[in-house]
């Protein structure tokens, strides 16, 4: 497994690490995220909105050797209702602490300073680690870091993936210069990227018999390609969570990354981020 370093911490985690949106409360889903567990994927993502912070408080009973990440929803962005939802997330996952805890989009019906001023009491009273966001445009990050006092802002949770690229356009190289970490989430365009757009495919499959990989493995390489970026695939069987890991012990030519920039590059929401994000 690689690492990268988190934000301007000294924590460093894994460039391939497990999302669980949509993934059962089954013992077959718990095998599959201890399997990727021991493969090196020790970092985990969930959120309230989920309602998955109960099988991941499963999976740590058994192994709790992870980076654990997990997010508030926007409707309880208040100060009192962040800590009563942090308390809540920390009681389902059976936890002392969280690691990463993001806010999962932007709400603006309430102050950002109000938001963040919980966030830091958070930190302060020992419940989470690190302050991360998601779906924040450039503009919204400005905001939410300015909010803060003590800490800094150490990611952002994108959209990422070789169909959809619009973080390039603005927040990706603002991430990269400000030093915060994108955690790409749907690197897999949620199951579709292997039956889209046949240009795209081809290129990628003549990759993975290049590399002797999979078209997922070199797609998940290719996310995790860009400086700042890490991924969170989502997985509920053993086979393609093993697989997915795989996909960070080689290292591709920057000819042949740029070969995948090329086959994917405007396809197929080019202003998503400024259509989208910018409105948030
Ligand atoms: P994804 O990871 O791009 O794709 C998940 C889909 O791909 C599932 O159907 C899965 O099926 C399939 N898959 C996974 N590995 C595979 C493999 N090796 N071969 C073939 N198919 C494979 O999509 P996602 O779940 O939307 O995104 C990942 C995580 O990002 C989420 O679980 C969540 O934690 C996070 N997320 C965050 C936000 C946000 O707003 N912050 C939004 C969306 C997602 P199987 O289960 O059958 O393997």
């Amino acid at each position: 497994m690689k690492f990268k370093v988190l934000g301007k911490t000294k924590e460093r985690i894994p460039v391939i690490g497990m999302g669980t949106w949509e993934i059962e409360d089954s013992a077959k889903v718990v095998g599959s995220l201890l399997a990727g567990l021991k493969k090196g994927a020790r970092f985990i993502d969930t959120a309230e909105l989920y309602g998955t912070e109960p099988v991941v408080g499963k999976v740590l009973k058994k192994d709790d050797d992870f980076f654990l990440a997990t997010k508030v929803t926007p409707s309880h962005f208040g100060y009192n209702n962040i800590i009563k939802a942090c308390d809540s997330s920390l009681e389902k996952l059976g936890v002392k602490q969280i690691d990463l805890y993001q806010l999962h989009w932007p709400n603006p019906l309430v102050s950002i300073k109000e938001t963040m001023r919980a966030m830091e009491r958070l930190v302060e009273d020992g419940k989470i680690r690190y302050i991360g966001v998601s779906n924040f445009n450039v503009r919204r990050m400005k905001e939410a870091q300015d909010a803060l006092k003590k800490n800094e802002i150490v990611s952002n949770q994108l959209l990422y993936n070789p169909l959809e690229r619009d973080i390039e356009n603005e927040i990706l190289p603002f991430c990269e210069k400000e030093k915060i970490t994108v955690i790409a989430y749907s690197p897999l365009a949620r199951g579709k990227i292997l039956n889209r757009k046949p240009e795209i495919i081809k290129v990628i499959d003549e990759l993975a018999g290049k590399y002797g990989k999979t078209p997922v493995q070199v797609t998940l390489n290719w996310v995790c390609s860009k400086r700042q970026v890490v991924a969170i695939p989502k997985s509920s069987t053993v086979a393609h969570t093993e697989e997915n890991v795989g996909a960070a012990d080689f290292t591709m030519k920057k000819e042949d990354i740029k070969r995948i920039d090329d086959a994917s590059s405007g396809f197929p929401y080019p202003n998503w981020g400024k259509t989208i994000l910018s409105k948030l």
